[in-house]
């Protein structure tokens, strides 16, 4: 069964596999629409609606519906309170989730299990870990989450490679074929509804590697919406001065901001438009320019343009000399007023790239390179020519070749489409700087940086602390996250990742006995830590009391209550 690849956006969400062929296929629900928006109504304490039903009702009970999720995402202390009881961010999210799945089990007959998700380049650890822990509540097996840029990278890639899998000569494993594609260096630049990322990318015959990101997933379509409601809102009382702000009522405000994205919409490709605002018993017909509302907004853009110069900036501290393709994704970028900076400010040349799926399809390729990458391994493990723990690297390349071969077969996959899921290498970098809170030479306490922004990926680093008594028998630890754009020094200004306890340190060991602490991220850039007593020799635990790390006692306890709330169509 297929690991489909789901992009669970801000605004809106889809979910895609690879076919037979290996091209990635989108899969559209009952609704028949590829894209489902990210949008939740709690109709009853019993019962939910996903998608356009819910979005559209958010106008009329805008108390029981829940938008833009995402921003919530790794806000431990979150809820979304509807009918008495409180939602977190990804317990919301898992109620996508299984709309989207139910969707594909209604286009394929077959309900996925195993899936990768993808999430922005710029999500920390956190809201990485809560994106994992909404597939759970799901019910799914989180393959992997991967990042959106890379995954819009892949879906571009995939069709500048490999054309069909077919077409493509299969020379032995690890030789470079006659018609590879050059080296070329790719700008992503991804403004969705809710969040910016903007990373260069270098793609390669058999390599995609992330060279530099940025981002900020407070900052999206919804903020131009907001921007131009207020404006829409000030006209109208200016007209109306007897009636009430559409944006002092909750329903007022929510047909506003609708309207509002209407009108944005209608900018992308008209210079000019109508807005009617209709509110207690008033109306009003609101011209809007394009230039207007590029006035409005223009702070918002001038954030994404000196983001994407920062990037560029560190991607030239790696060596980029140049930019070979600007590929826009995220429904946002269709703005006119996107390009066109990105040309005045950057003389850069961007082209849209199908901007509303790209990142669904790439999950979808990344899914299925995870897939038969596991089964080639698995191959290989039961042959005795891969050690456990020993990736396909390391492999020879004729038993890559033979095991590769033998998978093709088994499955009925081409040949081709099982080499390139075992040869693409996908490279990544930190999003964010992490490190712990040390106590400072002055005293204070402050954040100590292990690891920076833009380190590669994956990263091991191991630090040793010593005990400060006689038979200490545990040691405090805070893990905490950068937040802005460059590290601080203020621990204030850090997101604190791991309140934790290392504990099990046994008796009899004399102050300064020493504690060796791993910290470890892979590609999904999720945290681990863990921990070790150097002279008993044994590992210790780490009891971690915040963050999004929960018990499999409170997993089991949202599962359950998911499951006893019904879809409704
Ligand atoms: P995404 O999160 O990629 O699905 O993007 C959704 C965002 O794209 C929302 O804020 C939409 O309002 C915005 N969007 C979609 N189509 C357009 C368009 N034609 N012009 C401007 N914004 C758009």
């Amino acid at each position: 069964m297929a690991v489909h690849g789901i992009d669970l956006g801000t605004t809106n969400s889809a979910i895609a596999r690879t076919g037979s062929d290996g091209r990635p296929q989108v899969l559209a629900g009952m609704s028949g629409e590829p894209m489902t928006p990210s949008v939740v109504l709690f109709a009853s304490p019993g019962e939910h609606v996903v998608g356009e039903g819910a979005r559209r009702e958010a106008r009329l009970d805008p108390e029981h519906v829940c938008a833009l999720v995402k921003r919530r995402m790794g806000d431990t202390e979150w809820r979304f309170v509807a009918h008495g009881k409180g939602w977190s961010a990804p317990a919301v999210s898992a109620l996508i989730l299984r709309s989207l799945v139910a969707d594909a089990g209604f286009a394929t007959g077959d309900e996925p299990r195993g899936v990768v998700i993808t999430v922005p380049a710029y999500f920390g650890d956190e809201e990485r870990r809560a994106t994992v822990l909404a597939g759970t509540y799901a019910g799914l097996d989180v393959v992997d989450v991967l990042s959106e840029p890379i995954a819009a990278a892949l879906a571009y890639g995939f069709g500048r490679l490999d054309g069909t899998p077919e077409l493509r000569k299969s020379g032995p494993i690890g030789a470079r074929p006659a018609d590879a594609a050059p080296v070329e260096t790719v700008l992503v630049y991804d403004l969705g509804g809710g969040t910016f990322d903007v990373t260069v990318i270098e793609l390669a015959d058999r390599r995609i590697s992330v060279l530099a990101v940025e981002g900020d997933h407070q900052l999206g379509g919804a903020d131009w919406d907001e921007r131009i409601a207020v404006a829409l809102a000030r006209r109208f009382c200016a007209e109306n001065p007897g009636a009430e702000d559409p944006l002092d009522d909750s329903a007022g405000a929510q047909a506003l901001l609708l309207a509002a994205e209407r009108a944005k919409h209608q900018l992308s490709d008209a210079e000019r438009t109508d807005v009617v605002v209709a509110h207690d018993g008033a109306r009003s017909t609101v011209p809007l320019t394009r230039v207007e509302l590029d006035e409005m907004t223009a702070p918002l853009l001038r954030r994404t343009i000196d983001l994407t110069r920062a990037c560029l900036a560190e991607a030239a501290r790696r060596g980029v000399t140049r930019v070979d393709r600007v590929l826009l994704v995220g429904g946002s970028s269709r703005m006119p007023a996107v390009a066109d900076a990105l040309v005045a400010d950057l003389d850069l040349d961007p082209r849209l790239h199908d901007p509303d799926l790209a990142v669904a399809r790439g999950a979808a390729i990344y899914g299925e390179k995870k897939e038969l990458e596991r089964m080639v391994a698995a191959d290989l493990r039961t042959r005795g020519r891969l050690r456990d723990g020993a990736s396909l690297e390391d492999a020879a390349s004729a038993d890559l070749d033979d095991a590769c071969r033998r998978v093709a077969d088994a499955y009925g996959v081409a040949l081709a489409q099982v080499r390139r899921a075992a040869e693409i290498k996908v490279d990544t970098v930190v999003s964010r700087g992490f490190g712990v809170l040390a106590v400072a030479q002055a005293g204070r306490l402050e954040p100590s940086w292990l690891v920076h922004r833009n380190d590669r990926l994956p990263i091991r680093t191991t630090r040793s602390y010593g005990t400060v008594r006689t038979d200490q028998s545990e040691i405090q630890l805070t893990v905490v996250e950068q937040q802005g754009q460059v590290e601080s020094p203020r621990p204030e200004d850090a997101k604190v990742l791991i309140v934790g306890e290392i504990s099990g340190i046994p008796p009899g060991y004399e102050e300064g006995s020493e504690v060796r602490v791993t910290f470890e991220m892979g590609f999904d850039g999720v945290l681990h830590v863990t921990a070790f007593h150097v002279d008993a020799g044994i590992p210790l635990t780490l009891t971690a009391t915040t963050g999004a790390t929960l018990s499999q006692a409170e997993v089991a306890r949202e599962r359950d209550q998911l499951g006893r709330t019904r879809r409704r169509e």
